[in-house]
């Protein structure tokens, strides 16, 4: 979690470091997965590290091409998240707004960048530069999530994930100012694209947090099977070895772009993207299945159960207490914990990020199949298999 800093040497949180090496890229998915396990939700971390890394390489090239400060800029802003730890968000433009915006409300600096490639006649929106969150003309309007409002309600039984969650926002800039120290890409048009296209393939290895989610959700269908009294069942025992399979999957490919990463012309280390564009690809489709065993292991009475308040009530409390007991070893109140915490994860507020932000987040999965056809060295695949068949490879 901790890392060294290559501007001042100190002791830094590794969510405010420049990837150093392969062994930082293997770090950061690991991290990733770690706290994805402890918060069982998006810990929102992730997008300022990311666009961080980005810019250390994007603001070194456009100096060596165009003879800017841009990574000066940069490395001052930097060092200022590093000494203090701030937490930073990624987004967009001067005037405009981000729509659907990853940990807005809850950081400390917005880092906004260029969202696609652009050409000469776009080069007012290739811009670049960090804003505290605070500053005037930002506004967040807050996303809704399913069953948000049982946070509001009494008790906090119906919540499922008792410590943890995170929010989305629209975020609209009106009229910004931003000093001219803080930006790092101003109209460089020609570089807009390769800045959208590190960031993603940071932030598409950075979705091993999603293998952390699952350990949690995983954790919580062997928990309802047990106290369901099913865990013995073959078929259950199966769908349980399936889901691991496929979040250990999730995990492979987080790990495998950061083992199989480079050394750029800055020094930062960058993932390889194939494998980053794949280790997404993934994270588009296991959530959902995971999320489908373990509402088939939960039973229906994940969505049928009453509310905290009937299970506290004098009146009809006796009798949730008595009907819904599973496992004579567990007490309802445990049952219906585990069963309101997969409902969190599979429904409610935490299925924004475990699901959802698992299809659409760091880029919908068509953005990924286009990379990943891009990528993948085709010619060489051919080649070896006509050589292996006997046609003229030269042909
Ligand atoms: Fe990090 Fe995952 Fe949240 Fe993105 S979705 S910010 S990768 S925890
Ligand atoms: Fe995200």
């Amino acid at each position: 979690m901790t890392a060294t800093s290559h501007i001042t040497g100190k002791k830094i949180n590794r969510f405010t470091h420049i990837h150093h090496s392969t062994e930082d890229l293997v770090k950061k998915s690991k991290m990733g997965r770690l706290l994805g396990s402890l918060t069982g939700c998006c810990f929102q971390r992730c997008v300022g590290m990311d666009a961080m890394n980005a810019l250390s390489m994007t603001t070194y090239d456009i100096d060596q091409k165009y003879g800017t400060q841009y990574n000066k800029h940069f490395l001052k802003f930097l060092e200022y998240v590093q000494e203090n730890d701030l937490v930073c968000d990624g987004a967009i433009v001067v005037r405009g707004a981000k729509c659907h915006q990853t940990g807005a409300v809850n950081s400390h600096e917005i880092i906004t960048m260029p969202t696609i490639s652009m050409r000469e006649e776009d080069k007012d929106y290739a811009i670049s530069f960090a804003v505290p969150a605070d500053t005037e003309g930002i506004t967040y309007i807050l996303g809704r999530q399913s069953c948000d409002t049982r946070k509001r309600e009494e008790g906090t039984m119906d919540r499922g994930n008792q410590i943890y969650g995170g929010h989305e926002a629209l975020v609209v800039f009106d009229d910004v100012f931003v000093p001219w120290d803080r930006v790092f890409m101003y109209k460089e048009w020609d570089f807009a694209g390769q800045l959208v296209e590190q960031f993603a393939s940071y932030h598409r290895q950075s979705y091993a947090c999603k293998a952390g989610v699952g350990d949690v959700l995983i954790g919580a269908t062997q928990c309802i099977a047990e106290y369901n009294g099913a865990q013995k069942a073959s078929h259950v025992k199966d769908k349980i070895i399936e889901m691991n399979h496929l979040n250990e999957t999730l995990f492979c490919g987080s790990l495998a772009c950061a083992a199989e990463g480079h050394k750029e012309p800055s020094g930062t280390y960058y993932v390889n993207t194939l494998l980053a564009n794949v280790c997404k690809q993934n994270v588009t489709r296991f959530p959902y299945e995971i999320a489908r065993l373990a509402q088939d292991i939960a039973g229906g009475l994940m969505v049928t159960l009453p509310s905290e308040e009937d299970f506290r009530s004098p009146e009809v409390g006796k009798w949730v207490e008595k009907y819904y007991k599973g496992n004579a070893d567990v007490s309802t109140e445990d049952r219906m914990r585990i069963l309101r915490l997969i409902e969190n994860i599979t429904l409610g507020t935490a299925a924004v990020g475990y699901l959802t932000e698992s299809m659409h987040g760091a880029g919908s999965p068509q953005a990924q199949r286009i990379m990943i056809s891009r990528q993948v060295n085709m010619n060489a695949k051919k080649k070896v298999a006509k050589k292996l068949s006997g046609i003229d490879v030269d042909e």
